[in-house]
């Protein structure tokens, strides 16, 4: 008799051999405590926040309690972490099942941070309430700047502490995703399975995300083509708002195109190729100007998974996939174009475009300037008084800008609104977001991530009065630094 939250799970998963994934037993917590809950994401999946707000729902998203027809299992990959290749598998996640929209749409419920499992080798399994309130931070910001991403339902304090370089407090975050499948389980299946294995992934995968493939004349190719397409795409938008993912290993790339697993990522302030942010990232392998070339490595390796499914003759089917890769570059350029067209209020299409672009860029990094800000600036036709704004070769760009614009013919109105939407006015500025963080950890204070949040939601618009989410942090911080959690 106890009141139903809306739990329409399947388990679909678990349909593959079960070399893909380990039954856990549930690592209780003491005294699960809801800190913040995403209303809208519960409604559009069917859930009733109310009941998920009470004390049995709430044991569910604690890991404590399994919801009805719930799955209770981690999954296994293996991938490259900066470039070497490692055994690794869920090892501090619970997929608790598949959510069944009233739409109809499937979509992973995981808990983050619920404890040991087969796959956590060293780890405690837990997590700590700072970085999962962050994932949650920053997947709702990408979700609403119109980025593929995994979503943040809940986050729950454990009552319990973890220990890292200080004392935490534990925190299990949900995450809602299309699926959890990665390059890193098809290198997994490709590296310790077979090809019955491999091959039951790859169904699976087509079934669930790219049904219309399973007609296609090689599936596989084909699948591979439709993944490498949407990385492409993701990755391009990631530049185009200043998104760094800082550990984009092949275990943190998805088959559904979606940004997952926020671990020490960070929106880029001052406009620098070179930007890293990570504090294990010591070569920078993952830095701004480096995603899309990682992208393009991690495509070779989901390529390298799939050849036994590709051709018989694996020297064709290495010549078969060469053949699809070799289009990728092509592919994140024409995305990142258009969307830097649409940020430049360029309507039409010009062979000279790219060069506008890049001088535009090469200025702003010479001038340090600020990369949001310098664009929202032109959208809103204001030039503020800054080093790159009052430069020579500004007002050189600026003309040749002008000059183009003309010649499509568009009227300005068109042009603005196109710019208006097409270049955020908020992203979450790191500074902001320790803000709101140190609040919650420090003094127990949720009003300042609340607010941020709320900005956050409406990233294209920003009143007069919630300027100071716009302002890039004070010359003075020196270099921002992220952990993982
Ligand atoms: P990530 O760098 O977040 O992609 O994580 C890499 C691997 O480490 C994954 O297999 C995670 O499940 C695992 N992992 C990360 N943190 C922990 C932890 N505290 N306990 C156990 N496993 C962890
Ligand atoms: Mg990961
Ligand atoms: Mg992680």
């Amino acid at each position: 008799n106890k009141e139903d939250a809306g739990w329409h799970l399947d388990n679909s998963y678990t349909t593959l051999p079960s070399f893909f994934y380990s039954e856990i037993e549930l690592n209780p917590v003491s005294t699960p405590e809801l800190v913040i809950m995403n209303d809208a994401l519960a409604q559009k999946l069917g859930l009733d926040t109310t009941v998920l707000r009470s004390g049995e729902a709430l044991e569910v998203l604690a890991g404590n309690e399994m919801p009805k027809n719930g799955a209770k299992i981690a999954q296994a990959y293996a991938g490259h972490q900066f470039g070497y290749f490692n055994m690794l598998g869920d090892g501090r996640a619970l997929l608790i099942g598949e959510q069944i929209t009233p739409e109809g749409e499937r979509f992973d419920l995981q808990l983050k941070g619920s404890g040991r499992t087969p796959y956590s080798r060293q780890g405690d399994g837990r997590a700590a309430l700072g970085p999962m309130l962050r994932e949650y931070i920053i997947s709702e910001a990408m979700h609403a700047l119109g980025i593929p991403t995994s979503r943040s339902l809940a986050v729950i304090k454990t009552g319990e502490p973890v220990y890292r370089e200080t004392v935490l407090e534990g925190a299990i975050l949900t995450r809602v995703a299309q699926s959890h499948i990665r390059v890193a389980t098809f290198q997994y299946a490709a590296k310790y399975g077979g090809y019955d294995q491999l091959k039951a992934l790859a169904d699976y995968t087509i079934n669930r995300h790219y049904p219309e493939l399973a007609e296609a004349e090689n599936p596989y190719l084909a699948l591979f083509e439709k993944v490498m397409e949407r990385q492409a795409s993701l990755v391009a938008k990631w530049q185009l708002v200043g998104f760094i993912h800082g550990v984009l290993n092949t275990d943190n790339v998805t088959i559904s195109g979606e940004t997952i697993d926020y671990g020490p990522c960070a929106f880029m302030d001052t406009y620098k190729q070179d930007t890293v942010f990570s504090s294990i990232d010591t070569q920078g392998r993952y830095a701004y100007g480096n995603q899309p070339q990682i992208t393009g490595w991690n495509m070779a390796r989901f390529a390298e998974s799939l050849l036994e499914l590709i051709h018989e003759d694996p020297e064709q089917a290495v010549e078969m996939a060469q053949d699809k890769l070799e289009k990728y570059p092509a592919i994140f350029h024409s995305v990142w174009l258009k969307g830097m067209r649409a940020k430049l209020g360029l309507i039409t299409e010009e062979k000279d475009d790219p060069e506008l672009i890049h001088s535009l860029l090469e200025g702003m990094e010479k001038y340090g300037a600020d990369y949001t800000n310098t664009f929202r600036s032109l959208a809103e036709n204001i030039r503020p008084a800054d080093a790159f704004f009052s430069s020579k070769a500004f007002a050189e760009w600026e003309e040749k800008w002008q000059k183009r614009l003309q010649r499509q013919g568009s009227a300005f109105k068109d042009v603005s609104d196109l710019m208006l939407h097409s270049n955020p006015a908020v992203i979450p500025r790191n500074h902001r977001v320790e803000e709101a963080l140190e609040a919650v950890v420090k003094s127990g204070n949720y009003t300042v991530m609340q607010k941020l949040l709320k900005v956050l939601a409406t990233p294209y618009e920003l009143s007069v009065e919630n300027q100071r989410y716009a302002e890039p942090p004070d010359a003075g911080c020196g270099p921002y630094r992220t952990y993982c959690g």
